[in-house]
């Protein structure tokens, strides 16, 4: 007998103001399809004032779980049910999924982005240069601490913001933490496996924007890194190429973040190449 026809898929989706510019969906839903997966991603415009509403609608609907961007990333929180342990450390979710009925709130910020570095280091007992204290750079620190870190060196514009990173890293970590003042033309320190930029410098439209760094402080054994995923060949990026350095960019650690909610909403490991392929069409990277 044939199975009878099933037109209800399982919904995912995100939340985010502005939703528009926002690729994830085509990369998700191509994973979904190449993998014969009846589920749906729907990229939705919401407000601040509209969030608890989206929420509340998302359980209405029987959404198997959703992703927040800006600027929804904290205040979703007392929406949740519960936050996974990193989560929790860093203050802040992208993504929620329905565990034995409860929402719980993930951050694959960070984790996306070891995932991605472990192609060419693992993290564990590593030197650790990382510039940059934002959403970003304080969920990349606090998995990579989680990963087994040695010692991460923050290096940052504001103070406070750097300094609140490491106090979280030296008391909920076992990484040892400490703050570096952005000095003009920063020398990377020599002992430094792992450089990381978590800033927003190189991010389109500032594409000729440079890091403020001595670059050549930048030698060949160092795994260079950059969260920008527009353009991935960042300015950064393509100077510690040419000095022989391997390279890891902002556009691998989203294809992995894609990967890991996947796994989070359906149980199923999907290809990372299909997620790519289907990012490099959409924003038109050859
Ligand atoms: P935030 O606004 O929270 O933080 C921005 C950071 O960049 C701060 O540390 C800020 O320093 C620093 N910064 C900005 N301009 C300069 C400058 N001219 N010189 C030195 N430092 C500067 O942003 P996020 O942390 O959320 O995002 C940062 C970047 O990471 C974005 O470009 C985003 O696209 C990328 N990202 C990539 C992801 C991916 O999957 N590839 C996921 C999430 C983010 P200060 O504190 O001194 O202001």
């Amino acid at each position: 007998m044939k199975n009878a026809p099933d037109f209800l898929p399982q919904l995912t989706g995100s939340f985010a103001q502005p939703a528009a510019e926002n690729p994830t969906v085509a990369m998700v839903e191509a994973a979904y399809r190449h993998h014969g997966l009846h589920f749906r991603y729907i990229n939705c415009e919401v407000s601040p004032e509209n969030l608890k509403a989206a929420v509340d609608g998302a359980q209405a609907m029987g959404w198997t779980g959703f992703n927040c961007s800006i600027p929804h990333k904290v205040a979703v929180i007392p929406y949740l049910d519960g936050l996974g342990k990193s989560a929790s450390l860093i203050g802040a979710v992208n993504t929620i999924v329905k565990r034995d009925g409860q929402w719980i709130g993930e951050n694959t910020d960070g984790k996306g982005f070891v995932q991605a570095l472990r192609e060419a280091i693992d993290p564990n007992e590593k030197h650790i240069t990382l510039f940059g204290a934002g959403g970003a750079a304080r969920a990349v620190a606090v998995e990579l601490a989680l990963a087994g870190a040695a010692s991460i060196t923050l290096v940052n514009r504001s103070k406070e913001r750097a300094e609140a990173v490491v106090a979280l890293l030296n008391e909920h970590t076992n990484a040892r933490a400490s703050y570096h003042p952005w000095t003009d033309r920063y020398a990377i320190d020599l002992s430094s496996d792992i450089v990381i930029n978590a800033t927003s410098v190189g991010l389109f439209p500032n594409v000729q924007e440079q890091l403020n760094i001595d670059f050549d402080s930048i030698t060949p054994d160092m795994v260079v890194a950059d969260g920008i995923h527009n353009p991935p060949d960042t300015h950064f990026l393509k100077t510690a190429a040419a000095k022989g350095c391997k390279t890891v960019n902002g556009l691998q650690m989203l294809v992995n973040q894609g990967v890991i909610g996947i796994k989070y909403w359906t149980g199923v490991d999907v290809d990372p190449t299909v997620m790519h392929a289907a990012l490099k069409k959409v924003l038109d990277i050859h």
